[in-house]
């Protein structure tokens, strides 16, 4: 650890990059910063100790003001298919890349979101609005805590600086951490430019995935076996990320393949929602009229996004076939990963035949009633030994009862002491989570200057299966005003 920002050691193996795939630029900084809210543990992570979080330098460069001592400021060039459909080229269009830390946990990158505008800004401002960062701040911190592969972040930078979107908001600045932010979309941007998709994919697999070139060791080197490879863990990184979705009630909201990370995290969190009551085609993303990004469909999309990925290497002489049977492997990378959670959230000690009938009649007594995902996870742990809190969930309870009846014959047939079933369900279901309307609340504090509503929050969802005397509040169900908080691609 160390007080001093310029202790940090500094690389920028991006940067290195050949000069398509990068500007240099600076960013512009915002009126009046100030300094909201620090990310204690992450910043432990990068080895800053309290001092070098509090100090100007920090909130310098978490601001805009000033580069990472020894790091090169830069936008990345990538593109992506929105919505379905070719967009062509995107980038960093309100991010800016500082540069790499050297830590104990790897690599870990900062970048700037919402600094300004760069030359992939289009027809944007460059800015960030305080809604979304917050929101994103939160998020990040809440996957985290859940275990779920996602991008971190570091600091909260507010302002007065005005930004139109529907309404008029104010601006504000992101630090986030990755080891990358290298997207699906990086790759897509480089199809047709056989030298450039080979450069960054040698980047990628050298500093992400170096093990794939390890098991090599000794045999001729073989390029197209070693990115089928990449492919392969590519795929299984992805599968198991949206399985952990899946059973955390979590709709990302707009998978487009420039928001689908190359390392399998959760990347560029907007118009997201953990599900408060459960619907099976649940959009949480409303400027998504068609529900491509439905939560029963994350699981296809992220299929069909990893398919783009693909696609690209048939333009440096892969087979097809090898391509599709890399790719083929997903559905049973998503099937091993669901199970084996639904199996931690529903004290099933090992995934058998039949537990997907009684899986499938769980979602549509759930779906039917529209019961709250969270909450029916969480007192099922506990429902054998007194069911009452969890048949409160349900409308009709007899049909809650009837499914209950027969989860209680699966679970007899297997050798585990109710009381350690229980508590073990309690260690996979959480209690808190990022509901929309608890969000918002954070969201109309910082927008008064209060970062206190963060800060709980954050207490919460880091831990968020461990019940917290004083907290009842934050594991209540929603309130019915919660439907009308609306989300929208507008950030
Ligand atoms: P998103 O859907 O937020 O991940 O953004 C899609 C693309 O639009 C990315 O290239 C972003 O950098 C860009 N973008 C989104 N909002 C803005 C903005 N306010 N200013 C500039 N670029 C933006
Ligand atoms: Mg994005």
């Amino acid at each position: 650890m160390t007080n001093r920002i310029d202790d940090l050691r500094v690389a920028n193996s991006f940067a290195e990059l050949p000069r398509e795939f990068h500007t240099f630029l600076q960013p512009q900084p915002l009126e009046s910063a100030r300094l909201l809210h620090v990310n204690e543990p992450v910043g432990e992570m990068l080895g800053l100790d309290a001092a070098a979080l509090q100090s100007e330098e920090f909130f310098e460069i978490v601001s805009g003001r000033r580069p990472l001592p020894g790091g090169q400021t830069l936008a990345a060039v990538y593109s992506g298919h929105q919505f379905g459909v070719w967009a062509g080229q995107l980038g960093d269009g309100r991010a800016h890349l500082l540069g790499e830390v050297l830590t104990p946990h790897g690599r870990l990158e900062l970048q700037l979101k919402g600094a300004g505008r760069t030359p992939y800004s289009r027809m944007g401002d460059g800015r960030a609005v305080l809604r979304s960062s917050v929101r994103e701040y939160l998020a990040s911190e809440a996957m985290a805590g859940l275990g779920i592969p996602t991008t971190r972040v570091l600091a909260l930078v507010t302002s007065d600086e005005p930004v139109y979107r529907e309404t008029i908001e104010t601006a504000a600045i992101v630090t986030r951490v990755s080891p990358s932010f290298v997207r699906f979309g990086s790759f897509e941007h480089w199809a047709g430019k056989p030298d450039h998709l080979r450069t960054l994919t040698d980047y990628v697999i050298g500093r992400h995935y170096p093990e794939l070139l390890d098991s090599r060791e000794g045999e001729p080197a073989d390029w197209e076996h070693t990115v089928l490879a990449f492919l392969r863990e590519v795929v299984r990184r992805t599968a198991a990320m949206v399985a952990d979705w899946q059973t955390a009630g979590f709709c990302h909201g707009v998978m487009n393949t420039d928001n689908m990370s190359i390392l399998g995290l959760t990347i560029d969190y907007g118009p997201y929602g953990f599900m408060d009551r459960f619907q099976a085609n649940h959009i949480c993303n409303h400027s998504d009229t068609h529900g491509r990004y439905a939560w029963n469909v994350q699981p296809a999309v992220a299929h069909w996004n990893l398919y783009r990925l693909g696609g690209v290497f048939l333009g440096v002489g892969l087979e097809e076939e090898a391509l599709r049977d890399a790719l083929s492997g997903y559905e049973q990378d998503f099937l091993k990963a669901f199970h084996g959670n639904l199996c931690r959230k529903l004290g099933l000690r090992q995934w058998e035949e039949g537990d997907a009938d009684l899986v499938d009649a769980w979602w549509r007594l759930l779906h039917g009633q529209r019961a709250d995902f969270t909450l029916a996870f969480r007192r099922l742990a506990g429902a054998r030994q007194d069911p009452a809190p969890f048949l409160e969930l349900f409308s009709a309870q007899e049909d809650a009862r009837a499914w209950l009846d027969r989860y209680t014959l699966r679970v007899q047939r297997q050798n585990w002491e109710e009381g350690e079933r229980s508590a073990s369900m309690l260690r996979a279901n959480p209690l808190y989570v990022l509901r929309n309307h608890l969000a918002q609340g954070a969201i109309d504090a910082a927008a008064r200057g209060d970062a206190s509503e963060i800060d709980t929050l954050l207490t919460l969802l880091r831990d968020p299966y461990t019940e917290r005397p004083g907290f009842e509040h934050y594991a209540q169900a929603a309130p019915d005003w919660a439907d009308e908080l609306q989300v929208s691609c507008s950030s």
